[in-house]
């Protein structure tokens, strides 16, 4: 089938609001967030219903074309970048959120939804997504279940899969499937787990239906400033172990608060080498007890002072700092790399400083804006990527990241999904056994790799066929020896 047929045929399922075809429309959709890895789709599709994914993933089978699920596209790590073309399936018009079922503690939702507004739309009964992203005014839930996603609020709450419990799903061979029916035990394998984290490469996800998190009673805000970043990240792992749980702990640096200070009117201190962004929240009673107790620690870690968050306009306006302390990175520089690992609590202030040193090592400046609470370093690593020797310093300088980060105990990526960005950095965290068990799961959803084919496992061949060699006992090393990775 050529590309004509296949848009003629596409529009026949989506017709012809749902189709995306022109070369400078599709321009828009060769890359997500992470802006490393491009790629051109053949076509893009926006259906509106599950029977309309089911029918184009039919005919992608049909016509051996790529499938490639997307979402906001706001994923680090080129997750939905069609890097091999294919059919991009954009969930931007399947945007509704079903149900809200108070009483069972659940909302059906489909997977364009953008997380924040699910959210909003929870609010007048008194809940939310507890799940929330950085991103969250524009990411997806369907992008949040894929990438397993994680955010501030994730340290109390728990990440993604935590609050997802049944996922309507069309697989490969274009059959539809529900993984659980909403209620929090299934029996069997537990297809909700596996599907989510799997970053589009087994099913595509249509609907979900994901738990209902209550609205705290009480909230309180404060910033603890520290001259360094070791201070601060010596109080995060000393407050988890005394046992206390904040809703959200989060770090940003001198970089970083150089970036946001102006932006937001914060007003921060030069002085200020790293700023501890607390939140408490829960019932009204103890809560300030709970926060006398981490403040205490800071101190005890010499922090600067302590400033509280006083009204809700002071509370939100801290809170936008953080969250688009991404966005702000352009105040610093015209381009930033994004490096996603996380380590063990106790392993943040030597972790830090090693990236301080790479960042001297590599002559570029890098911030730290990071999920403190989860060990989920964010290290920005600032270039201009018009720069060659920038440019390939700022991929090296990730690299000896992503080293130091497995060194310490870690893994290489807390929420932003490993995708075309960290492949390649699978074989340092996995054995081949480990890798083939995977390909193996995968193998048996997707046997032509048509799923967002090319992501998550090293490069080179098919997962089918890494899988397939793998059982006939052939070496990864082998394969990467042989060209084959
Ligand atoms: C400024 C900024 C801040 C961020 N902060 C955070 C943060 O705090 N925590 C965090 O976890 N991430 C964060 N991210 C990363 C990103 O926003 C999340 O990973 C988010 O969940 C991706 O959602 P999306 O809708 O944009 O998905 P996309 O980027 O569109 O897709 C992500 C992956 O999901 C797959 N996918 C999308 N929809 C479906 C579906 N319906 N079925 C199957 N597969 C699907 C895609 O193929 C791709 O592999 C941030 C990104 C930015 C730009």
């Amino acid at each position: 089938m050529n590309r004509t047929q296949l848009i003629e045929e596409l529009r026949r399922i989506v017709g012809p609001r749902g189709l995306v075809h022109r070369q400078e429309d599709l321009l828009t959709y060769d890359a997500d967030g992470c802006v490393m890895d491009t790629g051109e789709p053949h076509v893009v599709v926006v259906p509106e219903t599950t029977a309309q994914v089911a029918a184009v993933v039919k005919l992608a089978a049909r016509a051996g074309v790529p499938i490639v699920p997307r979402g906001a596209g706001t994923g680090l790590s080129g997750g939905a970048t069609p890097i091999q073309g294919g059919i991009v399936v954009s969930t931007a018009r399947m945007d509704k959120v079903l149900e809200v079922d108070v009483r069972n503690g659940r909302a059906r939702v489909q997977p364009g939804v953008i997380n924040f507004e699910l959210s909003q739309q929870l609010k007048p009964y008194g809940y939310q997504f507890a799940p929330d992203p950085s991103s969250q005014k524009a990411c997806t839930v369907g992008g949040n279940i894929a990438n397993n996603s994680g955010g501030p609020h994730c340290l109390k709450y728990g990440i993604t899969a935590s609050h997802v419990l049944g996922l309507e799903v069309v697989l490969p061979s274009g059959e539809v499937i529900w993984t659980g029916d909403g209620t929090p035990q299934t029996a069997g394998y537990d297809l909700t787990g596996v599907l989510t984290g799997s970053e589009g490469t087994i099913g595509l996800v249509t609907e979900a239906w994901v738990k209902l998190t209550r609205l705290p009673e009480a909230v309180r805000v404060v910033l603890a400033l520290f001259p360094d970043i070791a201070g601060s990240s010596a109080t995060v792992s000393q407050v988890i172990a005394s046992g206390l749980l904040p809703a959200a702990l989060e770090i940003m640096d001198r970089l970083a608060i150089k970036a946001v200070n102006d932006m937001y009117k914060l007003g921060l201190p030069e002085a200020a080498g790293a700023a501890l962004l607390i939140e408490v929240d829960g019932v009204e009673d103890g809560l300030d007890e709970l926060l006398h107790e981490i403040t205490a620690i800071c101190q005890r870690n010499g922090a600067l002072e302590v400033r509280p968050a006083r009204t809700l306009d002071e509370q939100t306006r801290v809170w936008a700092a953080r969250k688009n302390a991404f966005g702000a990175m352009g105040r610093l520089a015209p381009t930033y790399y994004l490096v996603d690992t996380v380590v063990p609590r106790t392993k943040l202030p030597y972790t830090l400083e090693q990236v301080g040193v790479i960042a001297k090592d590599y002559n570029l400046p890098i911030a730290n804006v990071f999920h403190a609470g989860d060990g989920n370093l964010h290290p920005l690593i600032l270039f201009d990527r018009r720069n060659q020797s920038q440019n390939q310093r700022a991929l090296e300088a990730a690299t000896q990241v992503m080293h130091v980060s497995i060194e310490q105990g870690g893994v290489i990526s807390g929420e932003h999904g490993i995708g075309v960005e960290k492949q390649d950095y699978m074989t340092l965290l996995f054995s081949t056994d480990d890798l083939a068990a995977m390909a193996g799961l995968h193998q048996s959803f997707d046997p032509l790799d048509l799923f967002n084919p090319g992501k998550v496992f090293p490069k080179g061949k098919g997962c089918g066929e890494l899988a397939a060699l793998r059982r006939a006992g052939v070496e990864w090393g082998a394969l990467k020896a042989a060209g084959m990775m």
